[in-house]
């Protein structure tokens, strides 16, 4: 997006031709508007860049708003996790806004609403409210309080504000018109009673505002010039209109709600509710679980926040929603890990590699290059010695041609160390191969610049020196669940199609230099995949985390 060059998408369009038709750019105003009822996901990201891409774009502010209406289900921790994810991503928001800080105002409002005739309490059921409220294709009916004296009203909202009322005894609904196409405009509830205890304002209101009445009404209050949100609230505009009728006063700004495709992830679920199902069934560790969609899953799982931007920049906005293949993000990730990791050998499935020609009881420290596409990542150290452990699959008996690893007989090069060549195996009573013994060619070193170092061989093999490897916890992650997309257009709960195979954890021997690891620090592990330090990790055991594999395994096999 900060490519001046790239084509506009439609986002940008509106905006442009409400430059041209004399919006000032100072007037700018965006915002992020997030119910904190939840970890933010994948979906949120593109949300977050589009808003905060437009901010930087424009040089305009960019809100961020606590949608905290339903005290019954938003709470502090997903505040602060929110926030957390925000500045991770790398964004800084104008002003922190609650739309809770609005109550007041928007309070003051509807009271006028009602003196102007355009709002009345209405004391029926919700049952009865909603068969009165008709069909796409039948009009709706009046309520028998439609007509209430405003005097009734305004004395029933007030007791409704101080509790004075039983809890769901009354509702204040908009008087607009009951015949409406649109069925959002059958005279919408404006405001319920809860007596539930309010993240914030505790138990200071007994009424809380609905999302119709609350959002476009905060978007003006912050002068929000354009309000971006999915594709669902297209319905909602006409609503979102009628509101700001009420209260908008000339001189001031008055803002515009457009809509754009949520974006959807295969073989995951992007539903705050959904994913709340997850860690409340215990399916997953908590919502910052790396098998999660979350951004906080995310991060822990090694992403950056350059991969989860370049993702949702490369799908960008569209007015058609779509199912995007994880696949993507996955190339994301690698891209931007390919850059950045230092790459590191560990084993994870091992079997015991001695070189009998090589002598008993030496070690050297052999150089290796931290990152062959970043030269200014240096170097470091790794010890060899007689034994060693490679790869149980990087070796074979007898193969044909197209095995370019180790065999009997052949030759292959350890990286950054030596040339060997396969001899003979040891195997236990069932046959299984205990050891694997070869001969190298001390004149092979690499980077030696030796005649024997400049052999090409067909195969290169990571490796640890066996006495020097540390053991490592080593979690592998696998798609949450099996189906592409686990909830839409099926029969089945979406519950019913998780992987039960989503995690393995193993041991793996890592070469030495990785022992003051740090969370979050991310490697590639030659020839396996990119790999990040977890949390859980304590001074005696490393964690990793399988961010991805070098390459996409589902790929191949589809
Ligand atoms: P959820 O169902 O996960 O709770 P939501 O839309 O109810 O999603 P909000 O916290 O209300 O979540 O959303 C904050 C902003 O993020 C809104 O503007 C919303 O439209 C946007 N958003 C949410 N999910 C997606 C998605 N999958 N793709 C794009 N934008 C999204
Ligand atoms: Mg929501």
């Amino acid at each position: 997006m900060s490519n001046e060059a790239a084509p506009l998408n439609f986002i940008e369009h509106i905006i442009e031709e409400d430059l041209k038709k004399g919006y000032k750019k100072d007037d700018l105003c965006f915002r992020f508007p997030p119910e904190p009822n939840g970890y933010l996901h994948i979906g949120h990201a593109s949300s977050i860049c589009l808003n905060f891409g437009l901010g930087e774009k424009y040089n305009a502010p960019v809100n961020l708003r606590f949608d905290d209406t339903n005290p019954a289900k938003e709470e502090q921790e997903f505040v602060d996790a929110i926030k957390r994810d925000v500045s991770w991503l790398g964004y800084k928001w104008a002003t922190e806004c609650y739309a809770s800080d609005y109550f007041q105002q928007l309070y003051d409002w509807a009271v006028q609403m009602i003196k102007d005739g355009k709002a009345y309490v209405d004391s029926q059921t919700s049952e009865q409210i909603a068969e009165q409220k008709g069909t796409p294709n039948t009009p709706g009916k009046a309520s028998p309080y439609r007509n209430r004296s405003v005097e009734e009203n305004l004395e029933l909202l007030e007791k409704m504000k101080n509790g004075e009322t039983k809890e769901g005894e009354h509702v204040l609904r908009a008087k607009i018109d009951m015949e409406s196409p649109n069925m959002l405009m059958r005279d919408p509830v404006m405001y319920r009673t809860l007596f539930k205890s309010h993240h914030r304002t505790g138990t200071d209101w007994k009424i809380f505002p609905m999302y119709d009445w609350t959002h476009g009404e905060s978007d003006y209050i912050e002068q929000v010039s354009h309000s971006f949100c999915t594709l669902e609230f297209l319905p909602h505009r006409e609503l979102y209109d009628w509101f700001l009728d009420q209260v908008v006063e000339e001189d001031k700004l008055r803002p515009k709600q457009r809509e754009f495709a949520r974006r959807n992830l295969s073989h995951t679920v992007v539903s705050k509710r959904k994913l709340a199902q997850l860690v409340a069934a215990g399916v997953v560790n908590g919502w910052d679980d790396p098998r999660m969609p979350t951004i906080s899953g995310l991060r822990r799982r090694g992403y950056t926040p350059e991969s989860i931007k370049n993702f949702a920049d490369s799908i960008g906005v569209g007015k058609r929603e779509n199912l995007i293949d994880v696949s993507h993000l996955e190339f994301n990730v690698r891209e931007d890990l390919n850059k950045k990791a230092p790459r590191i050998m560990v084993v994870l499935d091992p079997v015991k590699l001695i070189i009998d020609n090589y002598p008993e009881g030496q070690t050297e420290m052999l150089e290796a290059e931290n990152n062959q596409e970043d030269e200014s990542a240096g170097t470091r150290e790794v010890p060899f010695s007689k034994e060693l452990l490679i790869e149980r699959e990087d070796f074979k008996e007898e193969a044909n041609r197209k095995f370019f690893r180790l065999t009997i007989g052949k030759e292959v090069r350890l990286k950054n160390a030596y040339i060997i060549k396969g001899e003979s195996v040891v195997k236990d009573a069932d046959g299984n191969i205990t050891e694997i013994h070869c001969t190298y060619d001390p004149e092979s070193k690499s980077g030696s610049g030796t005649e024997a170092s400049l052999r090409k061989v067909k195969g290169t093999l990571h490796w640890v020196s066996a006495a020097h490897a540390l053991p490592v916890e080593v979690r592998l992650y696998d798609r949450l669940f099996t189906d592409p997309s686990p909830d839409t257009n099926k029969e089945k709960d979406f519950m019913e199609f998780i992987n039960p195979n989503s995690l393995e954890v193993i041991t793996g021997y890592a070469e030495p230099s990785i022992k003051n690891a740090e969370p979050e620090d991310k490697f590639q592990f030659q020839r396996l995949g990119y790999f990040v330090v977890d949390k859980d990790t304590t001074r005696d055991n490393i964690v990793f985390n399988r961010t991805v594999p070098l390459r996409d395994s589902w790929a191949k096999l589809s």
